[in-house]
C-alpha cells in the first residue's frame, strides 16, 4: 500500500486510546526506532519524551533486548501456562522477588497493567472472603487516581476527574479520599470494617493529574492499614523501575505492600506484560479457605517472549548507572523547566526523578503544542493542563536540553 492510502485506511477504520473515529486528531505514522529517537515515515525524526509511556526506560532497538527476544524465538514464543512452566517465568519471578520489597513472595504474570490491577482487587477480596469477613468487600483509592480501564480499575480511578466518568452508572461504588493524612485518616476510620484494600499509586499519581505526595503520607497509609486491619495495594506501574529514583517508590516511604503491581517498564517496553506479587500473609489468607484458588487465568499468562525480555531489561538496568543518570535529568529537568515558572500561563512546574511536569492554567490545543514540538524534534502527548516528559533513562544531556526548552517554548504558545 502507498502510504497515502494506508493513512485513508487508518483514519476510516482504527482507533486509537481515547480517542474519537469521526473527529479523528492528527495520528503521526512512526516508521521506526533506535535510541530515544523516533523516525517517522516522511523521514523526520523526534526525541521521545513519553518513552512510549512509561515503558521504553532504555529507548529502542536496544541490542540487549533484541538479543532476548531473538534467542526466546528459537525454543518457544508461547505455550499457555495451565499447567506447563518454563525457564524465563520461573527466572523472571525470582529477579522481580529479590528487587522489589521484601515482603512480596508470590507472583501472578498478567497480560497488562489494568489486569494485574483486577488480580489484586481479587486477592484482597478473596482474602477477607476466605477468613469469614465477606463485608470487607470495599476499596478506599485516593482523588486524582489512576488504576487502568479495565472495569475493576476504572471503579477506583477518580470518578469525578478521571477519565471515566461516562462509566459512573455502572461502576461499582468505592471510597475516595484527598490526598493529605487528615482526609485519608477521617475516610479509614469512617469505613474500615467495609475495606478489603486501599490501593495508591507511591508517591506519583501519573494519568489522574501527574501530581506527587510525600514520603510522610505514604508512612502514614501504610501505618493506617495496619491499625484497621485493611490491605494496602500498591500500584507500581507507573513508577516502578527507577522512575521516581529510588528503584520503586514504595522505598521512598521505605513501606512494604501486602500487594503489589508493576508493569509499563517490566519489559523495557518491548512486550506487553505486568505481574501482580502479593505477600505469604495474603497468600495464606487466601488459601484459609481449603479449596481456595486464585480465581484468574489469563490466555498469554506468562508469556516467554514478554518473560524473556523482562529478564534482559531489568538485568540491563540493574547493571547500568540509572540512579546517577535518573538524577542527572532530575536535575537537568528541574534547571530546564524552572524558567518556565514565571510564565503567566503556567500554574506549576514539578520534576521527580525522571519526570518533568509544566501545569498550564488551562487545557492545552494538543494539536497546536504537538505540531511545534515535532518542529522543535521532540515527540510529547499533553493531556488536559498538563505538558509532561519522562524520557528514557539513557538520553543525553543535549536531548534533554532540546526537551526542554521545546517544552518551555510550548508553554509560551
Ligand atoms: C498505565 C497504568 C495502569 C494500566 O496499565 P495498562 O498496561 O495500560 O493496562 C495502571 N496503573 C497505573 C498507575 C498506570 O500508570
Amino acid at each position: 500500500m502507498q502510504s497515502s492510502d494506508w493513512n485513508m485506511f487508518e483514519r476510516e477504520h482504527i482507533w486509537h486510546p481515547y480517542a474519537s473515529m469521526q473527529n479523528p486528531s492528527a495520528v503521526y505514522p512512526v516508521k521506526s526506532a533506535s535510541g530515544v529517537r523516533l523516525t517517522f515515515e516522511d523521514g523526520r525524526e523526534v526525541i521521545d519524551g513519553m518513552a512510549s509511556w512509561w515503558c521504553a526506560i532504555h529507548g529502542y532497538h536496544v541490542p540487549e533486548l533484541n538479543a532476548a527476544v531473538e534467542a526466546q524465538l528459537k525454543d518457544m514464543a508461547h505455550v499457555m501456562f495451565g499447567g506447563l512452566t518454563h525457564q524465563p517465568a520461573v527466572e523472571l519471578a525470582q529477579l522481580l522477588l529479590s528487587i522489589v520489597p521484601n515482603q512480596m513472595e508470590k507472583v501472578f504474570f498478567a497480560d497488562s497493567g489494568s489486569v494485574s490491577v483486577e488480580v489484586a482487587m481479587k486477592m484482597a477480596l478473596q482474602y477477607w472472603q476466605a477468613q469469614g469477613v465477606s463485608e470487607k468487600s470495599k476499596f478506599l483509592a485516593l482523588k486524582h487516581a489512576y488504576h487502568g480501564d479495565t472495569f475493576g480499575a476504572m471503579s477506583v480511578c477518580d470518578p469525578i476527574s478521571g477519565m471515566h466518568h461516562v462509566f459512573a452508572d455502572v461502576l461499582p461504588k468505592h471510597h475516595f479520599a484527598d490526598v493529605n493524612i487528615e482526609a485519608f485518616t477521617a475516610q479509614i476510620k469512617e469505613h474500615h470494617e467495609e475495606l478489603a484494600a486501599i490501593i495508591i499509586e507511591p508517591i506519583v499519581q501519573g494519568a489522574g493529574g501527574m501530581r506527587f505526595y510525600s514520603s510522610e503520607l505514604l508512612k502514614e497509609i501504610r501505618k493506617l492499614c495496619d491499625v484497621y486491619d485493611v490491605l494496602l495495594i500498591v500500584d507500581e506501574i507507573a513508577t516502578g523501575f527507577g522512575r521516581t529514583g529510588k528503584l520503586f517508590a514504595c522505598e521512598h516511604g521505605d513501606i512494604q505492600p501486602d500487594i503489589m503491581c508493576v508493569g509499563k517498564a517490566l519489559t523495557g517496553g518491548y512486550m506487553t506484560l505486568a505481574a501482580t506479587l502479593c505477600s505469604n500473609k495474603v497468600c495464606n489468607g487466601i488459601h484459609a479457605d481449603k479449596h481456595g484458588v486464585l480465581m484468574h487465568g489469563p490466555t498469554f499468562m506468562a508469556n516467554p517472549l514478554a518473560c524473556s525480555v523482562a529478564i534482559a531489561s531489568i538485568r540491563l538496568l540493574l547493571d547500568s548507572p540509572w540512579q546517577q543518570r535518573v538524577q542527572a535529568i532530575e536535575q537537568q529537568l528541574l534547571d530546564g523547566l524552572e524558567p518556565c515558572r514565571n510564565h503567566q500561563a503556567v500554574a506549576d512546574v514539578r520534576v521527580l526523578g525522571a519526570i518533568g511536569v509544566i501545569e498550564m492554567k488551562e487545557p492545552v490545543d494538543v494539536q497546536k503544542v504537538q505540531s511545534y514540538l515535532i518542529e522543535q524534534g521532540v515527540w510529547l502527548r499533553p493531556f488536559g493542563k498538563l505538558l509532561y516528559t519522562m524520557p528514557p533513562f539513557v538520553m543525553n544531556r543535549d536531548d534533554v536540553s532540546t526537551l526542554t526548552s521545546a517544552m518551555c517554548g510550548a508553554s509560551r504558545l
